[in-house]
């Protein structure tokens, strides 16, 4: 019987070892108006895990997030749940622009594009971090319901690049963290790029809002339009990251319409 009770105790020890939170603190936060309806994901991009810490617990900063994920897996819980955490900036999802009201901000440990590798590649998110953000946002669903997964570059494209295309977002959607969309097709052919104007740019826009994306209809691609084909890629196309709409971009929106 003490055998079996420490083999299951080890055995919880070893499930509870993907979610260690720790509880921190950021003076960084406000009340909600909104229920929560979103999960933003962030990488930090700083040099350190000890100085996103910092930054995002110190009063100057102005600067939080819910969570931050430690490459080792480590979680710490730095603003409650309930609170409006000040993570998102100026923002835009569905039209509602207050968006640290209805979100929830996971900031990941990464120096993504600002501090690149020696050999010039995006640094990469290592698995136990990536199985720490699966369980956090597991434990986050238990608690608030369904969420939409969204990064921050899909919510400020125009400014944010964030969590990368470097972030495993298909792996993600594999353990039913948002979604993904099926593409049968790999053409990169061109059909519009920056500055083109055409009927089918409209029609490519209006998806893009129903998406919730802030694209508006000009009939134009310009330059909002093409940083949200951008977004776009950085998610579902991560290997090719160009802003032109080419045959696959357009199937993957189709896509994701139809999910
Ligand atoms: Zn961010």
């Amino acid at each position: 019987m003490l055998l079996l009770r420490e083999a299951l105790i080890k055995f919880m020890e070893e499930k509870m070892d993907d979610l260690r939170i720790i509880q921190s603190h950021s003076p960084n936060f406000d009340n909600r108006t909104l229920p929560i309806s979103l999960l933003i994901l962030h990488y930090t991009g700083m040099k350190t895990a000890k100085e996103a810490l910092d930054k995002l617990c110190s009063v100057k900063s102005k600067v939080s997030s819910h969570y931050l994920v430690f490459e080792n897996g480590e979680i710490h819980h730095l603003v409650p749940d309930h609170k409006r955490a000040w993570h998102a900036g100026v923002s835009s999802w569905r039209g509602e622009k207050n968006i640290n009201s209805c979100s929830i901000g996971i900031e990941i440990v990464n120096c993504g594009h600002n501090y690149l590798n020696l050999d010039g590649e995006l640094p990469r998110y290592p698995k136990k971090q990536m199985n720490a953000v699966i369980a956090l946002s597991k434990k986050i669903i238990d608690q608030h319901g369904q969420l939409e997964f969204l990064g921050h570059s899909d919510i400020a494209p125009s400014r944010k690049k964030d969590p990368g295309e470097h972030f495993p977002w298909q792996y993600m959607a594999s353990q039913g963290i948002g979604k993904w969309p099926i593409v049968k097709t790999n053409d990169r052919r061109v059909l519009f790029e920056l500055n083109d104007r055409d009927r089918g740019i409209s029609i490519v826009q209006q998806g893009l809002a129903k998406l919730g994306y802030s694209a508006y209809i000009t009939g134009v691609m310009d330059q909002n339009t093409v940083d949200i084909i951008l977004a776009v890629q950085r998610r579902y196309r991560q290997d090719q990251v160009d802003g032109i709409l080419d045959i696959m971009t357009m199937e993957i929106i189709k896509s994701l319409l139809e999910i």
